[in-house]
This record gives structure tokens, C-alpha cells and sequence, in this order.
């Protein structure tokens, strides 16, 4: 990996780079790549928690392969509650989608954002508040992702006490130079990448077909509750062309009928 001229200078100026990990092949490539050209008491690593709709073990995982405390953020509503994703399509009545992925900036970037706010302020050891956003996105993920800027200066979480760069140190890897990197360092990847080919909420709004059965075979009362709350608000996760198809339908699986115990 080579610095670009500008991180190396950042890193003289004594910046803090925050690495999003969320538990995936791509941020534990990046946690990997940058231990080994960023100095130790400049990286801090921060997972944004989405509770009960991830994997379980993620934040295990992240534990068991990095070397740094790992901060753990989740979005809070105003009145101080946790906000959840299924707390938010049950609100709304509505998925959001690939276009409006409100999940993903409710869930994920504003937290990590409060808290890259929030701890840049009392770093004594970065006298210019420099703060470095590092997440693992690749341009090979999409057309519209190969598009974005690998190094930009994030004007909006910018201001007179701290300069925020957003940077994608991965950006240029392919899938193959990523789990090439994990093995280097003698690791593996989470353990639904034995079947999954990505690794997200267990079903995600953008899930293959593949991965959302995987969940759902390994989830089962998890998708009973994706299942009911589709019937509830009347309101699918996909569309089917320009129909709407129900997740049971979108992927040949029926959800189990909910056990009682008592
Ligand atoms: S993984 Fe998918 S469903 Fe979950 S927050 Fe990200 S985009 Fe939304």
C-alpha cells in the first residue's frame, strides 16, 4: 500500500484516523492495512451497532482481529431511546431502499460522525484536530461507487476547531487483494462469508438472493419478525419488477410459525 502524499502529512501532523469497522472483509482489510503504515496511538476503530439485525458475533469478531479498543456507537432518538432499524420502517411504514438508504446514514454515518465529533475535541495528541474518516469502500463494488473521490475533504463535518477528511484506503483493492490481505495477516473473514457474499444486516435492502436465505435459514425467528412486520405495514423490503413481492415469496422460504413457551 502507498500513502498519498497527503495522509503521510497528515500523519506528521499528528491526525486521528478512525476507522469504520463494521465487521466486513473490506473494513477488516483496511483495520489491517493501515496498522501496519498508521502509528498505533493514531488509529481508533468505532463500529456502529445496529442490535439484533446484524450477525450475531460481529462485534466479536472485530474484537478478536484488531489491536484497538473498539467504540461502539448506535443511533439514539431524541428523547434519549434507541433507534433501531426496525423501529424505523415500523414508524415510517416503509423500507427504505437502494436510493434512500436512510438506514445506512440514520444507523451508521451519524453515529460515527457524533463520535469522530465528539472525540477529535479531546485528543491532546492531535493539536489541529485533524480527523480522518476511513472507510472500507471499493470502486469495483459498483459503477457508482468507482466514481467517488478516494481522498475528499468533508466540508459539512468541517469547521473553525476541526478539519474531517474522508478517505477509502481500499479503494483500488479487488475482492481478491482483500481476502489476500486478511490471510497476510493471518486472519479469516467473518464465518457467513463461507456462504454469503456479503456480510450486512442479515437482510439487508439489498441482499442477494443468496445471502437473505442464508439468513434466514440461520435466523429463523429474526426473519419472522422481517416477515410479520412486512404483513403489518403492508409494505415490502423488494419489488418484483414494478410489484411488490413479500420477503417469503422474494426468497422460497416460509418463515416458522412463532413458538410458545409459556
Ligand atoms: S446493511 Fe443494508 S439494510 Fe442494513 S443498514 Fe446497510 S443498507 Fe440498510
Amino acid at each position: 500500500m502507498i500513502l498519498p502524499v497527503e495522509i503521510k502529512q497528515f500523519v506528521n501532523d499528528g491526525a486521528t484516523f478512525y476507522v469504520s469497522h463494521s465487521g466486513g472483509k473490506d473494513s477488516q482489510a483496511m483495520y489491517a492495512l493501515l496498522r501496519r503504515h498508521i502509528p498505533y496511538n493514531q488509529i481508533v476503530v468505532v463500529h456502529a451497532h445496529l442490535g439484533e439485525v446484524e450477525w450475531p458475533g460481529v462485534v466479536q469478531h472485530i474484537q478478536s482481529n484488531v489491536d484497538h479498543h473498539v467504540n461502539i456507537v448506535r443511533a439514539v432518538k431524541k428523547d434519549g431511546s434507541e433507534k433501531t432499524l426496525l423501529g424505523m420502517v415500523e414508524e415510517r411504514g416503509m423500507w427504505p431502499s437502494s436510493s434512500c438508504r436512510q438506514c445506512t446514514s440514520d444507523l451508521k454515518r451519524n453515529p460515527i460522525m457524533k463520535f469522530i465529533r465528539h472525540d477529535v475535541r479531546t485528543r491532546q495528541t492531535n493539536p489541529q484536530k485533524i480527523a480522518i474518516n476511513c472507510m472500507g469502500i471499493r470502486a469495483e463494488e459498483s459503477a457508482a461507487r468507482a466514481k467517488k473521490q478516494p481522498l475528499r475533504f468533508n466540508e459539512s463535518e468541517s469547521c473553525n476547531v476541526r478539519d474531517v477528511w474522508d478517505w477509502m484506503p481500499i479503494f483500488d483493492l479487488t475482492t481478491t487483494d482483500v481476502f489476500q490481505v486478511i490471510a497476510d495477516a493471518g486472519q479469516k473473514p467473518f464465518w457467513t462469508y463461507e456462504r454469503n457474499e456479503r456480510l450486512s444486516c442479515v437482510f439487508c435492502i439489498m441482499g442477494s438472493l443468496n445471502d437473505l436465505r442464508h439468513g434466514a435459514e440461520r435466523n429463523p425467528e429474526l426473519y419472522r419478525k422481517y416477515v410479520d412486520l412486512e404483513n403489518r405495514i403492508g409494505h415490502t423490503m423488494f419489488m418484483k419488477g414494478k410489484e411488490p413481492v413479500y420477503l417469503e415469496e422474494h426468497i422460497g422460504i416460509p418463515a416458522a410459525e412463532p413458538t410458545w413457551t409459556g
